[in-house]
């Protein structure tokens, strides 16, 4: 019983760090350094990998091998249902779920998809170079 009590708040835990930006997709470690220690990297591992079954966090794996993991919209216990792309900001470094599979990606005939895993790499709303006076200013300086 504790112990099934236990399990339940870790789990909060872990969901909570996820809830906390929707969109945003986290490496394992990123999350084990947000719980302050609170939670060893095995369970938190084990977690995250519940999670996956159950229908409620996806995972993607970048060029590297690195695997994050986001929030689910309607995916549902043992069936996923992710077609979308994540999308990567070179400045920050962040990870976000991309809405936009659909109208972007046209497969040849005969082929049909079942899901993505691509990311794509750009700067993200926060990082964008906001104006194009702010860019020449810097080119300005340099000279
Ligand atoms: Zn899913
Ligand atoms: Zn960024
Ligand atoms: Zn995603």
């Amino acid at each position: 019983m504790e112990k099934q009590k236990r399990n339940t708040k870790t789990k909060q835990m872990v969901m909570g760090i996820l809830l906390n930006e929707p969109v945003a997709a986290r490496c394992h470690s990123d999350i084990v350094q947000q719980l302050d220690g609170k939670i060893d990297r095995v369970t938190v591992y084990r977690i995250l990998q519940g999670f996956c079954d159950d229908g409620l966090v996806h995972k993607v794996a970048d060029d590297n091998g690195k695997t994050y993991y986001a929030l689910c919209r309607d995916c549902t216990s043992g069936r996923h249902d992710d077609d979308h792309l994540h999308f990567r900001c070179i400045s920050c470094e962040t990870v976000s779920c991309i809405e936009a599979t659909q109208q972007i990606l046209r497969l040849p005939r005969g082929y049909r998809m079942s899901g993505i895993s691509c990311f794509i790499s750009g700067y993200c709303p926060n990082c964008l170079p906001p104006a194009k006076n702010k860019r020449l200013k810097t080119y300005s300086q340099k000279s």
